[in-house]
């Protein structure tokens, strides 16, 4: 039996590095990281499992090949100010919080949103803030954000996440009309604020549920 460090560490070597992931920066953090303390007790074994792993509420913590590609997606740097919608477990917000100088994350179920707060608080981590909001409509408070990611898809970019993007900034998220697939999408705000697009690949997230998403109960029909 090998220990969850050895783990990680296999994780990021195989799953990330041999897959791709060049950023040092996010290998760094996902080799600190303890992607065991997210999940529940009974999952501890399948922490580094190449796939993504239940949660509760119908929702998964994304397969770490993804999240790294997601926060690679970003180019986040030290002063990077993030926008997370789907903050989960709270794992892929621990692991930008490494990276950029403040996280703001919102979860749409309070349970999981309570959870991944305790869960940041029980590992000090100090420049991630938790709401239980309706991620469509952004977080008006603490914007502008150089970074918006999304961990669920929805049908159209919500324009309040526009609205709530820095010159320059970058927003990454799965984009799709269908609930079970989406296109993994980046735009990059240009000088003349414009947004250049680059499609990133075929991904398959639970649905942006909200004002601006899919309407309440898609998350609840058999999608993980
Ligand atoms: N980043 C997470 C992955 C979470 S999965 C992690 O590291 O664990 C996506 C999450 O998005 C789910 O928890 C789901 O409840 C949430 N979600 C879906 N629609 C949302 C919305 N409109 N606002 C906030 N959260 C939303």
């Amino acid at each position: 039996m090998s220990t969850l460090d050895e783990r990680r560490g296999r994780m990021v070597e195989w799953q990330l590095e041999r897959r791709g992931i060049r950023d040092a920066a996010v290998l760094r953090a996902m080799n600190e990281v303890p992607r065991e303390r997210f999940v529940a007790a009974e999952l501890l074994d399948s922490a580094y499992d190449d796939a993504p792993l239940r949660i509760g509420a119908g929702q998964t913590i994304s397969q770490p090949y993804i999240v790294a590609r997601m926060i690679e997606a970003l180019r986040l740097t030290p002063r990077s100010r993030v926008l997370e919608i789907g903050a989960g477990s709270g794992y892929a917000a621990a692991v930008m919080a490494r990276i950029a100088a403040h996280v703001t994350t919102l979860e749409r179920h309070p349970r999981l949103a309570d959870t991944a707060r305790d869960c940041l608080r029980s590992l000090a981590v100090a420049n991630v803030a938790v709401h239980a909001a309706d991620g469509t409509l952004g977080w008006p408070d603490d914007a502008p954000y150089d970074a918006i990611v999304a961990a669920a898809g929805g049908p159209r970019v919500p324009d309040a996440w526009l609205e709530q993007l820095a010159p320059h900034g970058t927003l990454v998220m799965p984009l799709g009309d269908t609930l079970t697939r989406q296109e993994l999408v980046r735009l990059t705000r240009d000088d003349g604020g414009g947004l250049r697009r680059d499609n990133l690949g075929a991904v398959v997230f639970v649905p942006l549920v909200g004002a601006q998403g899919w309407r309440a109960g898609a998350d609840s029909e058999g999608v993980s």
